[in-house]
């Protein structure tokens, strides 16, 4: 199994992949109803505020669901919807999760690669 290439910056923002670089999982957080958000968010649907602050979670999560990417150039990848434990959903990477299932407890680890952006994968917690 092999990583995807480099990961560029991308919606996700500066802070989110400057968090990363020192690991830290750093998400969307509403200013005025304190609701989490994944770091692509750009509103909150709970007051209509498009002025989401950042805010460094605790990068524990669940596994919600999973499936594997196959790319043209025969790459794989593990690639997971995760709840983090403040509540936000965001898609990230799954790493060393032997066997998956619904609700398993994760954490979030940060990868910092010689080319292209630090970024947090996700693996089993307890382990
Ligand atoms: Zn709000």
């Amino acid at each position: 199994m092999t990583a995807i290439g480099p990961v560029r910056r991308d919606g996700r923002g500066d802070p989110f992949f400057d968090g990363a670089a020192s690991d830290r999982l750093v998400v969307r957080r509403c200013a005025s109803c304190e609701r989490w958000f994944a770091p692509d968010a750009t509103g909150c649907p709970g007051c209509g505020t498009d002025d989401l602050t950042w805010a460094e979670a605790s990068g524990e999560a669940v596994l919600v669901s999973w499936a594997v990417a196959h790319f043209r150039t025969g790459e794989t990848a593990p690639l997971a919807l995760v709840e983090l434990a403040e509540g936000p959903w965001m898609y990230t990477r799954l790493e060393a999760v032997a066997a998956p299932r619904e609700g398993l407890p994760l954490r979030a680890r940060f990868v910092h690669p010689d080319e292209g952006e630090s970024y947090p994968v996700f693996e089993e917690r307890g382990r």
